[in-house]
């Protein structure tokens, strides 16, 4: 499989060399460029495999140039039993008649970006030794929160890597902040940033295109690289959980291979949905993709009438992850669509950066609707759905979770469509405690309750457990307490200073 940028550069790569790059130089994402479909037959035998064979299977075919045991070996290491509370890596729960969730959160850090970063950074080496690349490679991150912890947690003690990961002082909450500054491991260093989220990722960003600054580390031995996911090596383990979720409803007999069902994912940055288009394209019957947004509705409105703007309010909202204006990997879904023209990606991309605004014409917006539905909720919705979903099946979510229920409950409501249908659990409802608990048992019996107090309040009240990475935050180590202001040229000097100390 070759991959080539969506902005029109004529050159072909194979996936080592895009992983380690991360970014077309042209400003582009790489794609893949060759079509195939997955029989179905193969796609029924997926039913007989445990998820660490569904991922050797999938990924074969996007990283041909790995081979078998590279793989296999990246899979065993990135899905061991012992990270993820046992074999059934992502398991899918029945909820009711025609509904299912899909728990992507039982890795390292309880939020579904441990599937892409735990399998990500042993990716990177294999593809810096194939691409004979001796340098190390410094990973930078701006996290509003889920991002930054599973990065750290991925790449921590991988020999050949540094993460750097900035997140804003008061823009995480105490969990994640506490998740960040007690991360152990020799090779990683999180930093608070006294600003806010665009403060830090602008910063970031400014470091990264500072050619300068990466000409200095070249000297020395170092380049940059992103683990966010406009890196294809982030996407592709994503690809596998959609072809796991059809296996396991061909296993329980729920469905016969052919069988066409939908996906409701809870989105941001159009990463984890865009790994499902990729899944469907290579053959995996599906019906639709219900893309569920909250009150920052910006992809709602683009489904709706292929006008995407992003000249709007932002709001802050319960669902912090999905608080996104710039769905990046959209790009690489109307490349696809469009039949690989870059000219109009090119424009409509260059739009959106000067005015903020472009419109697909109706060929790209037919062929959207075909496949995706969109809609939003907004947080009294989010609520609500939290309880009702609690008081009708006995099942806790967290808010981003909450949000896809909620609009699969709009879908079915306007279009009656009972097709078997899957939701994507993205994080671990212990992550979002306190939007839960509200919902749950109402503000006043959390008054002056802490963070922490309300992981053990939910834990109690509904005889869950824990998850391991959660417990005891408040016991372990503080190993990383600098905070640098929010500027480009004091985080630049904090990197200097972890790099070349
Ligand atoms: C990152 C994240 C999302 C959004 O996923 P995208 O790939 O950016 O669309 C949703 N929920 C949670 C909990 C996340 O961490």
């Amino acid at each position: 499989m070759l991959y080539k940028s969506t902005r029109g550069e004529e050159k072909y790569y194979d996936s080592a060399f895009v992983i380690k790059k991360g970014i077309s130089s042209d400003g582009g994402l790489f794609v893949p460029t060759e079509k195939f479909k997955i029989d179905l037959d193969k796609i029924e035998s997926l039913a007989n495999l445990d998820y660490k064979g569904r991922a050797k299977f999938v990924l074969s075919y996007f990283l041909t140039d790995f081979s078998e045991d590279e793989i296999s070996d990246c899979v065993e290491y990135a899905y061991e039993s012992k990270k993820w509370d046992g074999e059934n890596t992502v398991p899918l729960v029945k909820l009711g008649d025609n509904k299912y969730i899909l728990e992507l959160w039982h890795g390292p850090t309880s939020a579904f970006k441990d599937v892409a970063l735990q399998i990500l950074p042993v990716f990177m080496i294999n593809s810096l030794k194939k691409c004979n690349d001796d340098k190390d490679v410094v990973i930078l991150t701006a996290t509003s929160g889920d991002t930054g912890k599973a990065a750290l947690e991925g790449f921590k003690n991988i020999e050949g890597t540094h993460v750097i990961v900035f997140f804003p002082e008061k823009g995480v909450s105490t969990v994640q902040k506490l998740q960040m500054v007690t991360q152990e491991g020799s090779n990683v260093s999180s930093i608070a940033v006294g600003g806010n989220f665009d403060d830090t990722q602008n910063g970031v960003k400014a470091i990264f295109s500072d050619k300068d600054l990466s000409e200095k580390l070249s000297k020395s031995g170092y380049e940059f690289s992103s683990a966010n996911s406009i890196n294809w090596g982030r996407l592709v383990p994503q690809i596998v959980y959609y072809f796991s979720a059809y296996a396991d409803l061909i296993k329980t007999g729920e469905i016969k291979a052919g069988d066409k069902i939908n996906f409701v994912v809870p989105t941001g940055n159009f990463g984890n949905i865009l790994a499902g288009y990729y899944a469907y394209s290579i053959g995996l019957p599906v019906n639709k993709f219900i893309c569920a947004s909250n009150d920052n509705n910006v992809l709602t409105e683009f489904i709706n009438t292929g006008t995407y703007n992003r000249n709007r309010e932002f709001f802050k909202t319960s669902s912090p992850s999905m608080d996104i204006l710039i769905s990046s990997n959209l790009e690489r879904l109307l490349y696809h669509l469009n039949g690989n023209d870059f000219g109009k990606i090119n424009d409509w991309m260059h739009l959106l950066k000067d005015k903020g605004e472009y419109s697909v014409d109706d060929m790209t917006l037919k062929a959207i609707n075909e496949i995706f539905y969109g809609e939003y909720s907004v947080e009294s919705d989010v609520n609500n759905q939290i309880k009702t979903t609690f008081d009708k099946h006995n099942y806790i979510m967290d808010t981003h979770t909450a949000v896809g229920m909620d609009v699969y409950d709009k879908y079915v409501e306007k279009t009656d469509d009972n097709t078997i249908s899957v939701v994507l659990s993205t994080a671990s409802p212990f992550k979002f405690c306190n939007t839960v608990l509200k919902a749950l048992v109402g503000s006043d019996a959390i008054k002056d309750k802490s963070e922490l107090e309300m992981l053990e309040i939910l834990s109690d009240k509904f005889k869950l457990v824990i998850p391991k990475g959660l417990q005891n935050l408040d016991e372990k180590e503080v190993l990383h307490n600098t905070v640098c202001d929010k500027n480009k040229e004091a985080m630049q000097e904090c990197i200097e200073k972890i790099i070349f100390s």
